[in-house]
């Protein structure tokens, strides 16, 4: 596919524009050229580039956490977004969603590296959404950390760890290119999480 990366020279930009040549994809430079936009930017930028792409007919594969998703929900082409691209995440979300039916108090830690802009994260939110009852969301930003997750769960006399640990920025490239491929046959509108395509 021809392909719009935006925030291609960020962290996650630089090790996904290669993997999505070497996976067959061409980048190109703007959206006439694209036919699909890709965005790996920042909070106060996505929803823009979003739209842009809305309104050239581009459907979206969107990375960036923090921005107003709600803003594109009914968006006139596909906005797919993930919290989260990384495969294990994924899971780990859907088995916090399942433990949470039996074990009814849990807690969130999830800890990134000091240069993530937004807290709490936004897999953490999606994972907390899926749990039963309020799910509190403890956020840690430090430097020597990439992304990071633990759910709790507490029972009398018990506790279930469930942990996820990303770390490398590789972690998100299988997740891309799964969401590349299912995004054109994806219903207008916005649709969030890999979890349908796993
Ligand atoms: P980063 O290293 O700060 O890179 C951000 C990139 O976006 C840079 O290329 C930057 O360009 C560009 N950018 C920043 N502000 C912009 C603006 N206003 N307009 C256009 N481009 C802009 O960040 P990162 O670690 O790559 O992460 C990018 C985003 O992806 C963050 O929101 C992060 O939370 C999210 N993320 C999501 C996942 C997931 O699985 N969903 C995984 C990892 C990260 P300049 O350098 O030229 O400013």
């Amino acid at each position: 596919m021809k392909i719009l990366l935006n925030g291609r020279s960020g962290k996650v930009g630089l090790v996904l524009a290669p993997a999505l040549e070497a996976a067959g994809h061409t980048l190109v430079d703007s959206l006439a050229d694209a036919e699909v936009m890709v965005d790996f930017t920042a909070p106060e930028a996505a929803l823009a580039n979003v739209q842009a792409a809305v309104a050239a007919q581009v459907p979206s594969v969107v990375g960036t956490t923090g921005w107003d998703t709600g803003a594109v929900a009914g968006a006139a082409v596909p906005v797919f977004y993930a919290p989260n691209f990384a495969i294990g995440a994924v899971l780990m979300m859907r088995f916090a969603a399942e433990a949470s039916q039996q074990l009814g108090r849990a807690e969130i830690v999830e800890l990134h590296a000091d240069t993530k802009r937004d807290a709490p994260s936004g897999t953490a939110r999606a994972t907390a959404n899926r749990m039963q009852g309020e799910v509190p969301i403890h956020s840690v930003r430090l430097p020597g950390l990439v992304a990071h997750q633990e759910v709790l769960l507490g029972g009398t006399g018990e506790l279930l760890t469930i942990r996820h640990d990303t770390t490398s920025r590789e972690a998100f490239i299988p997740g891309v290119l799964l969401a590349l491929g299912h995004v054109s046959s994806l219903p207008p509108g916005l649709t969030v999480g890999l979890d349908s395509f796993l």
